[in-house]
């Protein structure tokens, strides 16, 4: 899947967004690019869905890594900024990553590094090995809600501010952040210039953040706001059910 040389620096300090204690989105990277994949990722949309009432956050992860993985290009490390593989966002000096941390990120959040594919293989592994778990009406109505309301915010609202009208969602304030982190890289969060993977992978080099002090959720949910609305194109091609 990725390039041998590449690994994660461990070493990086983890902030915590404010107040929640869930580890900071990483600056992990630049912008966007999107193509469109229509293929069905086995079980994935449907462990998404069932996720929502069952509160299974590590089933809800799955998706975001398959959409990251799927399309990731082979290659070789291609030197970008600051050390970083400017295709996959890896360092060429990488140190091991703990399996543990990952998987407590998992369970307590849904995972919070969703565009590292050294996430995306470990959270893919133990989605195999997870049991099955259909969705039900209740999830289906449930996840039709959330994109009712993403649709029907006022204009201006951002997606660390859409947190807060997301209440029907089990779970406290960083489970519902990471669940729109989530939707970002599904690319119902688009927006004109900065898009998820719904359509294909996003190289490191164009994932950029927005340069205010805070950045409260990851790449590209970090960019949206009400008045991009949701993409109906990402939602029909990632979560048809919920169409
Ligand atoms: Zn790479």
């Amino acid at each position: 899947m990725a390039h041998r040389r590449c690994a994660q620096r461990r070493s990086r300090p983890r902030s915590h967004v404010r107040g929640t204690g869930r580890p900071r989105p990483r600056r992990l990277g630049r912008s966007s690019t999107s193509g469109g994949g229509g293929d069905d990722p086995p079980g994935r949309r449907s462990r998404l869905r069932a996720s929502l009432t069952s509160r299974r956050l590590d089933l809800r992860s799955a998706l975001a890594s398959y959409l990251v993985a799927r399309d990731l290009p082979a290659h070789s490390f291609t030197p970008g900024a600051e050390g970083h593989c400017a295709i996959c966002g890896l360092y060429d000096d990488a140190l091991a990553q703990d399996l543990n941390v990952l998987n407590f990120e998992r369970f307590k959040w849904g995972g919070t590094r969703h565009d590292s594919i050294i996430y995306a293989a470990f959270d893919l592994q133990q989605f195999h090995r997870a049991p099955r778990l259909e969705p039900t009406a209740a999830d289906r109505e449930l996840g039709r809600t959330i994109l009712t309301t993403l649709r029907e915010l006022p204009p201006g609202v951002t997606a660390a501010q859409a947190v807060t009208h997301l209440r029907p969602l089990k779970g406290n304030k960083s489970e519902r952040q990471v669940l729109l982190d989530i939707l970002g890289i599904c690319g119902v969060l688009d927006t004109t210039d900065h898009h998820g993977y719904s359509d294909g992978f996003v190289p490191w080099s164009r994932r950029t953040l927005p340069s205010r002090r805070f950045i409260d959720q990851a790449y590209p949910a970090c960019w949206w706001t009400s008045a991009a609305g949701i993409s109906t194109k990402a939602v029909e091609s990632v979560l048809p059910i919920l169409a």
